[in-house]
């Protein structure tokens, strides 16, 4: 049996977002936590949206636009629990599409 290559990147492509402005469904509660005390910044790689980003200065930013509602920044962040985490308003966030 011969392998099937995935293409991870053309398979986001097929997904829609549609951004509920100035509400972001995703908080980091206490940026300094993740500045000061959170040396792994575990979210800024387990996120497959590469929505959070370590900053040069050791701060962590949040964009939620393309979240894939998949739950692993909730969980990555369990010793520091710095995460509010809500699926977004009806209408809004991800759609999937599998083509
Ligand atoms: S894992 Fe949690 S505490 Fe650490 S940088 Fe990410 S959101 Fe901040
Ligand atoms: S729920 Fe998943 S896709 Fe959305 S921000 Fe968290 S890790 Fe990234």
């Amino acid at each position: 049996m011969s392998a099937v290559a995935v293409n991870v990147e053309e398979k986001l492509f097929q997904n829609r977002y549609r951004v509920d402005a100035g509400r972001p469904h995703i908080q980091i509660k206490d940026p300094e936590i993740c500045a000061n005390d959170c040396a792994q910044k575990s979210c800024t790689y387990v996120c497959p949206a590469s929505c959070y980003k370590a900053e040069g200065n050791g701060s962590v930013t949040l964009i939620t636009d393309g979240c894939l509602e998949c739950g692993s920044c909730r969980i990555i962040c369990s010793e520091f629990t710095n995460v509010n985490w809500e699926y977004p308003r009806g209408g809004h966030g991800i759609l999937f599409k599998f083509g």
